[in-house]
């Protein structure tokens, strides 16, 4: 039995509600970013398996004090080069991908005995110089080389489009975004997931064609303000 947890609880109801409406499976990733172990441990005992985790220090050190629970974690914050051999040794997935340069580092380090790591191809939507991510016109020979790597499985798209408040424009993003998954999806066996629609838009993104949500304050609650897009 699982024990309550209404903040959770209800999230996963209104996923259940939108992906039932859009005729499609969605996962939710529960970002843990900023919160301290024992908030993944309640939310874990609710019956979240999947957390995402933005720095790479800071989750390794809640991955040791968890270590007794059964969790698949995802990396989905802005990675350097330098991190390539953590994140290979401590991840089941990473959402962030959006260079070459990261292909062969985490291919050489994840270990033989280990699944292939999962890995999203994550992709600049509205064009903001200042946002990682790739071009979309890069997404294909990433594709490519990531498909070529024996210790990476590729599993579709990431992408945070612009927070704007013009539903409009968000829903236009989420649908470029559909189209260029149905693209990769259509040149690769396994590519599955668009990781798409956060705390205040997952259900337009779930109308949209996402296939995983990833949601952090309305799981956990607010996070201290601090700046969210520094590199790890
Ligand atoms: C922080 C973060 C989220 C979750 O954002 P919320 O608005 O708190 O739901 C999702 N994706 C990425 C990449 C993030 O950094």
């Amino acid at each position: 039995m699982n024990s309550s947890n209404p903040g959770y609880e209800t999230i996963v109801k209104r996923i259940g509600a939108a992906a039932q409406r859009a005729g499609r499976a969605v996962r939710l990733l529960a970002v843990s970013k900023t919160k301290p172990a024992a908030a993944i441990r309640a939310v874990a005992a609710a019956g979240q398996h999947a957390f995402g985790e933005n720095y790479v220090q800071e989750a390794v050190a809640k991955q040791r004090e968890l270590a007794d629970l059964d969790l698949e974690w995802h990396m989905i914050g802005p990675l350097q080069s330098n991190k390539c051999r953590e994140v290979a040794q401590h991840f089941d997935w990473l959402q962030s991908l959006d260079r070459e340069k990261l292909i062969a580092p985490l291919n050489r380090f994840r270990a033989e005995n280990a699944p292939p790591l999962n890995v999203l191809v994550q992709v600049n939507i509205d064009d903001e110089t200042s946002k990682s991510g790739c071009a979309p016109g890069e997404i294909a020979e990433l594709a490519r080389k990531i498909a070529a790597a024996p210790r990476l499985r590729l599993r579709g798209l990431m992408a945070i489009p612009e927070p704007s408040p013009d539903l409009d424009q968000r829903r236009a993003a989420f649908r470029r975004l559909r189209e260029l998954f149905d693209g990769v999806r259509a040149d690769y066996a396994g590519v599955d997931t668009l990781s798409m629609g956060m705390s205040d838009d997952f259900e337009l993104a779930i109308a949209e064609g996402a296939t995983m949500v990833r949601i952090g304050t309305a799981v956990f609650g607010k996070r201290e303000t601090r700046d969210e897009r520094r590199e790890t």
